[in-house]
């Protein structure tokens, strides 16, 4: 058995089937026809007794719109329904409550087959003169489909542009990746001394005058070394400036590896570099500076410099902080005395400034 056929049946046999009396009739009827929506009145089997204009012109394709011959007797859920077992506990409930029930909008298709949406109204016609009796509903069709499809249509573009700000949020997230990325190597460039890879002088201010400034808070010592290696303009001179350059590589790295990682290194210039040993007592200090004197001149410098027989040396002039000062200025230059008396020593010697 076909849904609407079964359920006319459920109709027809629960419920004796009763019609608005002459005058409720002809009350339901001027209000029916002064609508703009289509309307049909039914009797409590939910047949249509009678069709307003604008409902025939509803359910048609055609401007004429269905006679209403074609309408009149048949069951509200064969003419049209979207869900014919909801619809009829809809229109129950409004005879058995006697109140007015507003269904929401649902999209259904007309006897052609075309589709547009509604939002039906059921209104009970309730029998005043008989206790008020239900004996009919006056049936109204909202037709919303233009307000439908204007709404469905705004969704799509909400949801294109919606997808567009997506899109265009994760360009502008990688845009800035890149961006920031290419400053940081930048910035990063501008702190690197490219040879050696070592900090130079200007990162190695911005680093070390904090540490200097912990060392004078917290009345802990320290020292600023100044490293020159030793006749390297001969290196140069005799096996060339890439020669040159493989010692000076060489010998950043030597020096790196033997400080910890908290002391701060630098290649000032030249063959000159700076070292910051932070929390160094005066006691281990000349210890620390030598482990880096001797791990330079125990280079394997035939295989660095091939043809080069006398190992490089480094000369180093230490200052200590803060007795020497607490500036980089202040301690370089006392620093630099003490790597001048080193020189003048005979070179490959660690002093010590005078306290
Ligand atoms: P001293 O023991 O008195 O320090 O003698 P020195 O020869 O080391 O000192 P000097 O200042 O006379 O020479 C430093 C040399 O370092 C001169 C310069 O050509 C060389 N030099 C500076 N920068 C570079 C560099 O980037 N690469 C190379 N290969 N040589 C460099
Ligand atoms: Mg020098
Ligand atoms: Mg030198």
């Amino acid at each position: 058995m076909k849904g609407n056929a079964r359920i006319r049946n459920s109709v027809s046999t629960k419920q004796s089937v009763t019609s608005p009396p002459s005058q409720a009739l002809e009350f339901s009827k001027n209000i029916v026809d002064g609508l703009q929506d289509g309307a049909l009145i039914l009797d409590t089997s939910f047949q249509v007794i009678y069709s307003n204009g604008p409902f025939t012109q509803l359910i048609s394709e055609k401007k004429k719109g269905f006679r209403k011959s074609q309408i009149y007797g048949k069951c509200i859920f064969d003419l049209f329904s979207h869900n014919p077992e909801n619809d009829l506990k809809t229109a129950q409930k409004c005879l058995s409550s006697k109140k007015t029930i507003i269904a929401k909008e649902v999209p259904i298709k007309n006897p052609k087959g075309k589709e547009f949406h509604i939002i039906q109204t059921q209104i009970p016609i309730l029998n005043h003169q008989n206790n008020n009796e239900c004996v009919g509903i006056i049936a109204i069709f909202r037709n919303v489909t233009d307000e439908v499809k204007l709404q469905q249509r705004y969704r799509k573009l909400l949801a294109r542009e919606k997808e567009r700000a997506d899109e265009l949020e994760i360009l502008v997230q990688q845009r800035t990746k890149q961006l920031t990325d290419a400053l940081d190597d930048v910035v990063q460039l501008s702190r690197i001394d490219p040879l050696t890879g070592l900090l130079n002088r200007r990162a190695f201010k911005e680093k070390a005058e904090p540490l200097i400034s912990v060392l004078k808070r917290h009345k802990r010592t320290g020292a600023l070394i100044i490293c020159d290696l030793d006749l390297f303009k001969n290196v140069n001179d005799q096996y060339g400036h890439q020669a040159g350059d493989v010692v000076l590589i060489e010998s950043a790295k030597a020096l790196r590896e033997s400080v910890r990682s908290e002391d701060v290194l630098c290649r000032c210039g030249g063959e000159e570099f700076l070292l910051l040993l932070s929390e160094t007592k005066e006691e281990f200090l000349f210890e620390s500076a030598e482990r880096c004197r001797k791990k330079i001149a125990s280079m394997p410098i035939n295989k660095l410099v091939p043809g080069k027989k006398d190992p490089q040396t480094i000369s180093m002039g230490c200052a200590l902080i803060p007795h020497h000062g607490t500036t980089i200025d202040a301690l370089v230059k006392v620093a630099d005395k003490a790597l001048y008396e080193a020189k003048h020593q005979g070179r490959n010697k660690v002093i010590i400034a005078k306290t």
